[in-house]
């Protein structure tokens, strides 16, 4: 095995790889993205179907390392609305399709799912907005899940968008703690808080103790 494995990023949001990237920069792996191993789109996305960030996010990471025969790296999160009961939860990147012409995508998806949110609470005062975002990574081999992490951080919805950094849910997301939308913090803040920076780290810990214990298993 080599001490230094080829990790395939197993998304294609732009928003989510470039924090990741930026997260495990430093670490004995080469990294590589799907745009990059499959820039003809050829490889369908998989069905997200889970109950659970973490479900998805095992299946996204075995599906894309039984299809490239890297190791992948997927990143199933989301945002959870105590109000209405933990939604949008997995279904939060397409909570507002429905609210979108058909080829909406990207920054088009993520205000209409902000601006729906929104509306959903309207009327609730501060002491019920409470919302956390969840992050579950999974890295997967071709054949199991060989390493999974999992990072929360806790916030509350605002009353209307503020910032235009981040992703997603960013700009309506409240830290009470920074006195900001994720979305006025720069790359590096939200790296050091967000439920990603953790998982991340706390990956990159078992990954580096991993990778240690197959270089030396393979001098003997
Ligand atoms: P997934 O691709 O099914 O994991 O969808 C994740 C969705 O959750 C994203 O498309 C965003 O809507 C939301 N999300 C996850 N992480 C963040 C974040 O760091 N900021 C804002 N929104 C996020």
């Amino acid at each position: 095995m080599a001490a230094r494995p080829t990790i395939l990023l197993a998304t294609r949001n732009p928003g989510k790889a470039r924090e990741i990237i930026s997260l495990l920069k430093g670490l004995p792996v080469r990294l590589t993205h799907l745009t990059a191993e499959d820039p003809a789109g050829t490889i369908p996305s998989p069905v997200e179907d889970g109950a659970t960030f973490a479900e998805n996010a095992r299946h996204k990471a075995l599906y894309y390392a039984r299809r490239t025969g890297l190791w992948a790296l997927a990143d199933d999160s989301g945002l959870q609305v105590d109000a209405l009961g933990g939604a949008p939860g997995v279904r939060s990147a397409r909570y507002a399709l429905d609210d979108c012409p058909p080829d909406a995508t990207g920054e088009r998806i993520d205000r209409a799912n902000n601006t729906r949110l929104l509306r959903e609470l309207a009327g609730l005062g501060p002491e019920h907005r409470n919302a956390r975002f969840v992050c579950h990574l999974a890295l997967a081999d071709g054949r199991a899940i060989i390493l999974e992490a999992r990072g929360v951080v806790q916030g509350r919805i605002a009353e209307r968008p503020a910032g235009r950094n981040g992703f997603g849910y960013d700009p309506i997301f409240f830290l009470p703690e920074q006195g900001c939308t994720a979305a006025e913090l720069s790359a590096d803040q939200k790296n050091r808080i967000s439920h990603r920076g953790r998982a991340v780290r706390a990956l990159a810990q078992d990954l580096k103790r991993l990778l240690a214990s197959l270089s030396s298993a393979g001098e003997d």
